[in-house]
């Protein structure tokens, strides 16, 4: 059974209404969208459209889309069908970044890249290469400076990626004025399914870059296979949704706000990570001393609320975030946090439910000196 408050909208967030009805349509269809007649020339419309929608999401031009299995798939061919031989990657990327290997480019404590650095490092070593900077982190929401990262990327004639998984849909994301070559997208985090995203190329990272596997040559050759085509439709509604949505975020920002002030004045030696930088709207992760991210999410759960230890992606395991290191936050506060997500559907009782549980949380632990353990 799911929970009656989910705040954990970085994890996935929730479908939206039109992306569903659009899927169960697509489903219900034949038609290979490389065939000629008619079937196959309906399926081909549905894609186009969604192109376009997701295009327009981040003004990017349609031919700019690549569809692909999601954002994983999207920041792996990225980086490994990139035809450079260098790649400088941040210290805070998702796993799907980070393990596609590169030099690893330092972040401040806020989890801002470390541009001198970068430039220094690109400086230091002419080998044509890709930049890949996230534009806005998964677990603190902290948004990277990529238009200036950019310039630095293009100044030492770099190409540059950015990983625009969690900021999409989230903040206003301008493929061409950021000036970034290549960005990658996922629908689940916008409300559509999981299991797809696009990589979106300009012009100039088209032309070099690779398939990493081989087929019918969909998509232009560069990520190939027969298209999911529900999928890419609920993908375009979902896109199209966020995109209208969009100025509802302040809305978001203000829960947001809200649950951060009340925990600081609950718990005042509370760190919120990333608060001295800009952050996406919908994101707070913050400390509860005394006490593991783990137990906190356990205890939550058992109080009806879902959130999250760091990153969803990595779930399960219990151990500090490679990120909150990457910051130079110790172990101990970095074992503490606790990530709460908002999404499109998230309301203000939600943000008074989690005090609720989070307050009475701290206070067994701060009055105790021990948690309540979930039941085995
Ligand atoms: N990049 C970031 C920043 C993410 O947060 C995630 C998922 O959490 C991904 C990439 C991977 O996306 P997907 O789940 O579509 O593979």
């Amino acid at each position: 059974m799911g929970n009656p408050v989910y705040l954990d909208h970085n994890a996935t967030t929730t479908p939206r209404p039109k992306a569903v009805t659009v899927m169960v349509a697509a489903l219900a269809e034949a038609g290979n969208p490389s065939s000629v007649h008619g079937a196959g020339r309906e399926a081909r419309k549905t894609i186009e459209e969604a192109r376009s929608c997701v295009a327009a999401l981040v003004n990017a031009n349609p031919d700019d889309v690549i569809f692909t299995s999601g954002g994983t798939e999207s920041n792996h061919l990225a980086i490994a069908g990139c035809g450079r031989k260098r790649v400088l990657v941040s210290a805070i990327e998702h796993p799907s970044v980070r393990n596609c290997g590169g030099e690893i480019v330092p972040v401040d404590r806020n989890g801002i890249v470390d541009v001198v650095e970068l430039d220094a490092m690109l400086m230091a070593d002419a080998t044509p290469a890709l930049v890949s900077v996230m534009l806005a982190n998964n677990e603190t929401g902290v948004i990277e400076p990529i238009d200036e990262i950019a310039e630095i990327a293009r100044r030492h004639n770099a190409l540059m990626h950015s990983d625009a998984v969690q900021a999409a849909g989230k903040i206003a994301v301008d493929f061409k004025t950021l000036g970034v070559d290549k960005m990658s997208l996922s629908a689940h985090k916008i409300g559509g399914p999981a299991g797809v995203g696009a990589l979106i190329a300009n012009e100039k990272a088209r032309g070099v870059l690779k398939a990493t596997a081989f087929g019918g040559g969909q998509e232009r050759g560069l990520r190939q296979g027969t298209e999911n085509i529900a999928g890419i439709a609920g993908f375009g509604a979902a896109a199209k949704a966020a995109l209208s949505d969009l100025s509802d975020h302040a809305q978001i920002a203000k829960m947001r706000d809200r649950l951060e002030t009340a925990i600081m004045k609950m718990s005042p030696d509370t760190i919120i990570f990333g608060a001295d930088a800009d952050r996406l709207p919908n994101t707070a992760c913050f400390t509860m001393p005394g006490s593991d991210s783990d137990t906190q999410v356990m205890a939550l759960d058992l109080a009806g609320i879902a959130v999250s230890a760091g990153s969803a992606c990595a779930s399960g395991k219990v151990k500090a975030s490679g990120v909150l290191h990457a910051m130079g936050i110790d172990d101990d506060q970095a074992k503490s946090a606790l990530r709460v997500s908002f999404g499109w559907d998230s309301k203000d009782g939600d943000v008074d439910a989690f005090l609720n549980a989070w307050g009475d949380l701290y206070e067994r632990i701060h009055k105790d000196g021990k948690i309540a353990q979930p039941a085995a």
